[in-house]
């Protein structure tokens, strides 16, 4: 089983996140008064709501902490494990829950530099997970 966007977001708010994600597009919620920026989608914390729009980010970030899961919480991911279920500190400074691919799992480590990679399920669903970054 992987997630699917209607899974995770099953509202209206993140959507356009999920639509850009299918042109390999990674946005964040930003307020254009004060260029904070969010993920999901937000209120700033000054300006409130009617000022945020979604906006191409830059996809970079560095793990901020993780654990590395080694048992298979459902059936489909008895492949998957080990895996690294991550928080990633996006460049743009919101936090993202991600996993790491591209790497074993055991060479995660706080502070790795990352960068989104996306994952096509179908016509319908792209989803993004963070690599090592190979170019810091
Ligand atoms: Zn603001």
């Amino acid at each position: 089983m992987t997630l699917r966007p209607d899974d995770v977001a099953p509202d209206d708010l993140d959507d356009p996140f999920w639509e850009a994600c299918a042109h390999r597009v990674f946005m964040v919620h930003r307020c254009t008064i004060c260029g904070r920026a969010y993920w999901p989608a937000s209120t700033c914390i000054d300006h409130g709501s009617a000022s945020m729009q979604w906006q191409p980010a830059s996809g970079l970030g560095e793990v901020f902490t993780y654990t590395v899961v080694h048992h298979a919480y459902d059936r489909s991911l008895v492949d998957a494990v080990p895996y690294a279920a991550c928080v990633v500190k996006l460049d743009e400074g919101p936090f993202f829950h991600t996993d790491i691919v591209g790497c074993p799992a055991a060479d995660v480590h706080v502070g790795m530099r990352v960068h989104v990679t996306f994952e096509v399920i179908d016509d319908h669903a792209v989803i993004p997970h963070f690599a090592p970054d190979a170019e810091s």
